[in-house]
């Protein structure tokens, strides 16, 4: 899986990720930015946190290796798609990936959005290529905050999270202080209700929605 920082695995895919490491899959995670440098005041007590939560929630999720690639955080904008591409490409190559999840294309974070058109582009389906499968998801306060005539969120696919709806919650506890209490968007009772709202919208308890972007069968 690929997102652009740490904490947007948990809130898009958490339950999924789970999931996959219960069914005997091995997970992944590709982070773009490092999450901290676009924070003002960021320090490295800022920096180390951060990474500290992040392998919390590596763990609590199942996780195998976690690769930094270490772009700028909200400035991803700045550096040519080129750049971004090359470094995404020899992570993916190396790990040779039947199934990509990353944001999806229409989030109001820059950094999200030129995630998603990296993997895209290192993704290309040439021939021998490993990756069957990109599916796009939702993080709160990033997908169902943007424009919604431009880029609508509109997932095809219903992954069902009834068993690993706690685990991801967890995982998003060792993230607390990227939580907000309600009404924000990105709070834990958003979380648990769009998992109930995904789940119910196709007839079971919890899930995580998403958008495919390819499915080679
Ligand atoms: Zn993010």
């Amino acid at each position: 899986m690929v997102a652009a920082h740490a904490d947007d695995e948990a809130l898009g895919c958490g339950g999924t990720i789970a999931r996959h490491v219960a069914e005997g899959d091995r997970v992944h995670l590709v982070l773009m930015a490092d999450g901290v440098h676009s924070r003002s005041g960021a320090s490295p007590a800022d920096l180390e946190r951060r990474l500290a939560a992040a392998t919390a929630a590596q763990k609590i999720l199942g996780i195998g290796e976690v690769h930094y690639l270490g772009f700028p955080d909200n400035r991803m904008d700045s550096l040519p798609l080129l750049d971004i591409v090359q470094a995404l490409e020899p992570v993916l190559q190396a790990l040779s990936p039947q199934v990509v999840y990353t944001h999806h294309h229409g989030d109001l974070n820059i950094d999200h959005r030129i995630t998603q058109q990296a993997v895209m582009t290192a993704c290309r389906p040439q021939p021998g290529h490993s990756v069957k499968e990109i599916y796009g998801f939702e993080v709160l306060s990033s997908t169902e905050w943007t424009f919604p005539q431009h880029d609508p969120f509109l997932p095809n696919l219903f992954i069902e999270i009834t068993a690993q709806l706690e685990t991801k919650q967890r995982a998003l506890d060792a993230y607390a202080e990227e939580l907000r209490p309600v009404p924000h968007s990105r709070s834990m009772e958003h979380v648990e209700a769009l998992a109930r709202h995904r789940g119910y919208s196709v007839g079971v308890e919890a899930a995580e929605a998403f958008v495919v972007y390819r499915l080679i069968r």
